[in-house]
């Protein structure tokens, strides 16, 4: 049995859920181990489930059988510093690794980590509000700056009508932004300014949506605002870690988050909160909070229902006041394992331990090492401003000169 927990949340670092045995097959040999480092960090296997209390990146090889689950954004779409919009990594002992939901302001977070982001080119998008997706060209321009040499693949629901749905989003994305992606082809390796969308259908229940590696992910509705919300599952090696979109309690997610070890799922204000938090009158957070949004109460209702390892709650306001809301409203209606995301928790899940820390990351820390197949990559020829603009450069200043090209 596991042991009843208080959630982690703000001034507590470390808080796990530990059975306190060995993982087992966790030493040498993992996959991981394939990542390109950055200079001057060495990638070690975890001994005995003997986890470093803070979680230094690039400094843990995860075993092979082992998954870890970053979470790269929390908030709302209103951000503070403690809590950006929706985003979370998952990184897998067979070397994969995938995004779920780019919001607005995760890519500090995820440049925070130092990843190699040859990896990093499959995103999962639950819906399209911007605390979801608003980091999308931040992500696609500055993952292509920093490793990524083929192209980005985007998986995410369609919606009631074509223009409301993923591809579409992307295609007008990158109509918007495309004075920026003119100036960088040619420059940059050419496969890694490509988008890959890959729409399916918002409708369809538990159907899988990407199978490869032996990682199969799957996907079931959610109820929010507009139809094209979604949930996903993704079971690998005998694990199960379930994202759950933004959404009213629904009946699928009560059904095919069932059994998972890791399971999130939205806590949202509750309505007296949110009121006090946006200047609402409380007619308008009800509604917002428990029809729009699972309140913490509903959520404590879906993780009964659920029962997985552990449940992890997220979307809110980050801070002391509303943490305690959340957890008491939780606390009424659940009293299985939980945690409340908070940005740059990190949570590792074997068959034996869930073990929840924070990152310890720097303020300035350096953008990643490039790989050498990320230098050598095919590039077209860089393109210039024209004639008459550079016709305008000023003769008071002359640059160096170009170093020979090695
Ligand atoms: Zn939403
Ligand atoms: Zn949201």
């Amino acid at each position: 049995m596991l042991p009843k927990l208080k959630p982690a949340w703000i001034g507590l670092l470390v808080v796990g859920v530990m059975t306190g045995s060995v993982i087992a097959g966790n030493l040498g040999h993992a996959a991981g181990a394939k990542d390109n480092v950055p200079l001057g960090r060495k990638a070690a296997a975890i001994v005995d489930g003997q986890y470093p209390a803070s979680y230094f990146p690039n400094t843990e090889l995860l075993g092979p059988d082992e998954m870890r689950i970053t979470a790269l954004g929390t908030g709302m779409p209103n951000q503070t510093r403690a809590a950006v919009s929706i985003s979370f990594l998952l990184e897998l002992g067979n070397g994969d690794k995938f995004l779920f939901d780019l919001g607005s302001g995760m890519l500090a977070n995820l440049f925070s980590l130092r990843p190699d982001f040859s990896k990093l080119d499959k995103v999962f998008a639950s819906h399209l509000h911007v605390d979801h997706v608003g980091d999308f060209m931040a992500m696609h321009i500055g993952s292509w700056l920093s490793g990524r040499y083929t192209p980005l693949h985007i998986y995410g629901p369609s919606g009631s009508t074509p223009e409301l749905g993923t591809k579409a989003f992307v295609e007008n994305m990158q109509k918007a932004y495309a004075w920026d992606i003119a100036t960088r082809s040619g420059a940059l390796p050419d496969k890694g300014g490509e988008i890959e969308v890959h729409e399916f259908d918002y409708k369809q229940v538990n159907e899988v949506v990407y199978q490869k590696n032996g990682v199969t992910i799957r996907s079931w509705p959610a109820i929010h605002a507009l139809d094209g919300s979604v949930s996903f599952s993704v079971e690998w090696n005998g694990l199960k870690y379930v994202f759950g979109g933004d959404t009213y309690p629904n009946k699928w997610y009560i059904k095919y988050a069932a059994n998972a070890d890791l399971a999130s799922h939205e806590a949202f204000l509750p309505p007296k909160a949110l009121a006090k938090y946006f200047g609402w009158d409380l007619a308008q957070a009800t509604w917002v909070s428990t029809r729009i949004h699972t309140e913490p109460q509903a959520f404590g209702k879906v993780m009964s229902a659920v029962k997985p390892r552990l449940a992890l709650g997220y979307h809110t306001v980050q801070s002391p006041e509303n943490n305690a809301a959340i957890t008491d409203g939780i606390r009424k209606t659940y009293d299985g394992p939980l945690a409340l995301a908070r940005d740059l928790m990190v949570i590792n899940v074997t068959k034996k331990n869930i073990v929840v820390r924070m990152a310890t990351v720097d303020e300035y820390v350096l953008p990643p090492d490039v790989s050498e197949a990320y230098q050598k990559a095919p590039r077209s020829d860089n393109k210039n401003p024209s004639k008459f603009i550079l016709e305008g450069k000023w003769k008071g200043y002359t640059p160096p000169p170009m170093p020979k090209k090695q």
